[in-house]
């Protein structure tokens, strides 16, 4: 490699956080009312993990980690839109793939050409996948999403008598499976994460009374997977907790995940800056005794967040130390006074290096943002190594 930042991926701790995930919702028996059957074939006897592996699997890049689940075990994938899917798809992933986004004005084609599961979220969407596989002359097997009150994608779910009789009645669309998605499964406080199971309960006893039979269900996200075991229906759907991070302000320490993402880069410079003088963009750092620079080349390019400017932290030589004056496009400036460093000093910007760690969800806290954003937004620029 000819950069010096390098995200190290670590699949073999994404292979444990599946198992471990499998395992926990695995002491359960399923309790759906019907077998998962995509293609007539017999139902497995455990709750499948639906791995999330959206936006690139949250930058630890998709193909390689899909490859990495399957060959685990995983039986079922999940992606943003239908161009992840072909990802995926290109790089030999032969399990079945859900796209969760609308397909209401995308053109379909790849959909069909690469097996993909289409979510039908809306009805428009119904009716642009009804008339693509109408056109082909195939039956097409997808998932109905209910709206339980994030307001988002999904038929609303108090108003289904009037929207799904004729979803139902389109003669192309197999429904195989029903899910929702929580808003506030991440807020303990949060009444809606209850309601919205309640609400999910009522509206698939009603799908049922709608005639729709022979369907699985599938509700939880990280957050909802670690907090009730209501939630996890015919299949669960991790997103975040494969990667090795629990959503604050969540623990789940029996699970005994491993973070599976590494940040690291190498002293490119060292400078002495003298009293009084600043650096960087906008000087909006001065120190009033001499301080000893170390400039790293990773910056927000490569996704780091500018508001790590004054604030965040590396780590140096086992040491935690600060990033000093502002987040420039290629690089940050570290303040190293009084440690022996050189050019060519491994930089940990996410990961542990001696007894010290710096995890996504720290990064996060310290700039106020949510963990998925801090891995999501790793720069295409930046090699990952598996
Ligand atoms: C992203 C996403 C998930 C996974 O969410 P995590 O919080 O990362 O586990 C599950 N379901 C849907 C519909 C999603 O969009």
């Amino acid at each position: 490699m000819t950069r010096p930042t390098v995200a190290h991926v670590h699949l073999d701790a994404i292979v444990h956080n599946y198992k471990r995930i499998s395992a926990l919702v695995h002491a359960m028996e399923p309790k759906g009312f019907s077998p998962w059957d995509n293609a007539g074939a017999k139902a497995p006897a455990l709750l499948p993990v639906i791995c999330v592996v959206k936006a690139n699997a949250y930058g630890h890049g998709a193909a390689r980690v899909a490859l990495a689940l399957e060959g685990a075990g995983a039986s079922m994938f999940a992606v943003a839109d239908i161009a992840e899917g072909v990802t995926l798809r290109d790089a030999g992933v032969t399990q079945p793939i859900l796209v969760f986004g609308a397909q209401s004005v995308s053109d379909l084609g790849d959909v069909f050409a690469h097996g993909l599961t289409p979510t039908v979220s809306t009805p428009s969407a119904a009716t642009a996948i009804e008339a693509a596989a109408a056109a082909r002359g195939v039956t097409i097997g997808c998932h109905l999403k209910i709206d339980t009150g994030m307001n988002r994608l999904g038929f609303r779910h108090d108003n289904l008598a009037r929207t799904i009789p004729g979803v139902l009645a389109m003669p192309h669309l197999r429904i195989d499976a029903v899910y929702t998605h929580f808003a506030t499964a991440d807020r303990p406080e949060s009444p809606m994460f209850d309601e919205q199971r309640v609400r999910f309960d009522r509206a698939c006893a009603a799908l049922g009374a709608m005639g729709l039979r022979d369907v699985r269900r599938h509700a939880a996200n990280s957050a909802a997977l670690i907090r009730d075991a209501r939630t996890w229906y015919d299949a669960v759907r991790p997103g975040l907790l494969l990667y090795g991070v629990v959503p604050p302000p969540l623990a789940a320490a029996d699970l005994d995940l491993r973070p599976a993402l590494s940040l690291v880069s190498r002293i490119v410079a060292v400078k002495g800056v003298r009293v009084g003088e600043g650096a960087g963009y906008g000087l909006h750092w001065t120190d009033d005794t001499p301080r000893t620079l170390a400039i790293v080349p990773a910056g927000y390019a490569d996704g780091l967040d500018t508001r790590l400017a004054n604030r965040g932290h590396v780590l140096i030589r086992g040491q935690r130390r600060a990033i000093v004056g502002s987040v420039c496009m290629d690089m940050i400036l570290v303040d190293v006074t009084g440690i022996d460093v050189s050019p060519g000093d491994a930089v940990v910007l996410i990961g542990s290096q001696g007894d010290q760690e710096i995890t996504a969800r720290e990064v996060a806290a310290t700039i106020g943002t949510i963990p998925w954003e801090v891995i999501c937004r790793l720069g295409a620029r930046i090699e990952r190594t598996y």
